[in-house]
């Protein structure tokens, strides 16, 4: 098991607190979880301390470590809030609690609404160290999904295809998009998958052992015209992103031209252009292949020069030459401009403090935190410099001073879900409705027969009357008695057509 000195030893110059504070979020975490276990039938730790380890591994703070550690201890053990807010104070709290929340954004298993399921996912979050903790968890989640019972394993392969993977990459947060991507195609597309494998051994056969030529001889080269500091390492495609490739370009692999890539990171940008003419000198590049995406980022804000060339054993290669810190975002996007914040220990953190705040500093004015003198350093270093993708923020310019982070939140729900409401099933299953949606037509939505024998609801765990108003986020419970039938009443609650029609039937009767 992993252990908590490991995981204290990827943080960056922990003090005695960081170290102390890591230490007792263990020794809680193991303690609560103690007799549970996964369905791999390793202990339940494993899983809290795996991902805790990956967190750290990224750079990440302390607090963000420790809140790892702590994540499932509210849903799944004895630990209450209030445990936790007394042993570990507010930040560690609004961290867990938000991980804990985030589990019931769940994907209702039809495709008509993953976009605002998304968005949802994003908004609910308000901090993206929740969204980053949990997308690690789900991270670990896939590397152990083979022991989760069949008729599970669907489903959360699918939810990660679906909600996870566009969100990570949204994010830039490139290495984590890829690897959930291949843990997910599996399970999600049995045929396709063994195909693509297929395909690709087939085409490239020994291709380490070309590609550790071709990157030896592009070192020389690059030491030759004096390059001083640079990094070269390979890369074969993803195997769901050569999928949605393979499919775009009728299943011909010849067509990819970004099968094989070769990466030259350099410590700054005028290199990245010299490193271009030198490759295209050593290399015959392929017309109409040059990308700029340093001079033009992509939308989640990716940076990179990629060109395709074609090496003396007649491979094709795409090479991609950026900075370091390009490299940096690229792999890690959000996280990596807050991993600077994140380190700062020992200061407050308001609620307010929203990650979009963050991220679009401009239109959030004034903030909370500029009156704490100890933060003003993270002020000035961190606005201009950060590259907000543009989906972001476009969520951004929606709110031009909110007053705190929980009211953006609403404010964001009511923005986004104009015309629809999204409200849980106690098991956190998503359930979409219109909007002025009443229990009854939650009831019809999860089964025409729950609809015809519901008796009684409740909302958020109260009794609440048939034709309440259910807002986002609500979380729904039906009563049935068999006895129950529908109404002329129950016909002016409902507003869905589904509703509407299943009552009529009954009481045409
Ligand atoms: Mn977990």
């Amino acid at each position: 098991m992993i252990s908590a000195k490991e995981i204290i030893g990827h943080l960056s110059s922990p003090s005695d607190a960081d170290i102390a504070l890591v230490e007792k979020a263990y020794a809680v975490a193991e303690k609560a979880h103690e007799g549970h276990t996964r369905y791999s039938g390793e202990p339940y730790m494993t899983h809290v301390a795996a991902v805790s380890l990956r967190l750290a591994e990224m750079g990440m703070g302390p607090r963000t470590v420790a809140a790892a550690l702590l994540h499932d201890t509210i849903e799944d053990t004895e630990i209450t809030e209030d445990d936790i807010r007394r042993e570990f104070g507010e930040e560690i709290l609004f961290l867990v609690e938000g991980v804990t929340k985030l589990s019931s954004v769940r994907y209702y298993g039809t495709d008509r609404h993953n976009e605002s399921l998304r968005k949802l996912f994003v908004a609910t979050s308000q901090d993206i160290r929740v969204l980053i903790i949990k997308l690690v968890d789900r991270l670990h989640n896939m590397m152990t999904l083979a022991h989760v019972p069949e008729k599970k394993r669907l489903r959360i392969a699918r939810e990660t295809l679906e909600i996870y993977v566009p969100v990570s990459h949204r994010l830039g947060m490139g290495r984590i998009r890829k690897e959930l991507e291949d843990l997910a195609f599996p399970y999600v597309y049995p045929e396709e998958h063994k195909k693509v494998l297929e395909i690709l051994k087939k085409k490239i056969g020994k291709y380490e052992e070309r590609l550790e030529r071709e990157r030896k001889a592009l070192q020389k080269k690059l030491a030759e015209a004096g390059i001083r500091h640079f990094n070269t390492s390979y890369r074969v495609k993803g195997l769901y992103s050569l999928f949605q490739k393979l499919k775009r370009k009728d299943w011909d692999i010849d067509q990819v031209y970004d099968l094989l890539a070769i990466r030259v990171v350099l410590s700054n940008m005028e290199d990245c252009y010299k490193v271009l003419g030198i490759i295209h000198e050593m290399w015959r590049p392929l017309p109409k292949r040059v990308k700029d995406y340093i001079a033009f980022p992509k939308p989640n804000g990716y940076q990179s020069i990629h060109t395709t060339v074609a090496t003396g054993s007649a491979n094709i290669l795409e090479i991609q030459i950026r900075t370091e810190k390009m490299h940096h975002e690229a792999e890690y996007g959000i996280a990596s401009h807050i991993i600077y914040k994140d380190r700062q220990v020992g200061q407050p953190v308001n609620r307010a403090e929203n990650w979009f705040a963050q991220l679009v500093p401009s239109l959030f004015r004034p903030f909370a935190w500029r009156k704490t003198t100890e933060t003003a350093h993270v002020t000035k270093s961190s606005p201009a410099k950060v590259k907000i993708p543009l989906w972001i923020s476009q969520i951004g310019e929606m709110y031009a001073a909110p007053d705190s982070g929980a009211e953006l939140v609403e404010d964001m729900r009511t923005d986004f879900f104009k015309h629809r409401i999204f409200v849980f099933t106690p098991l956190g299953d998503v359930v979409d409705l219109p909007l002025g949606a009443t229990p009854i037509d939650f009831a019809y939505a999860i089964h025409s027969e729950i609809g015809n024998q519901t008796s009684s609801s409740k909302v958020n765990g109260k009794m609440a009357s048939l034709d309440t108003e259910l807002r986002n986020g609500d979380i729904v419970e039906i009563e049935t008695k068999k006895s129950s039938k529908p109404t002329r009443k129950w016909l002016e609650s409902a507003k869905t057509t589904m509703a509407k029609r299943h009552i009529k039937a009954v009481l045409e009767k």
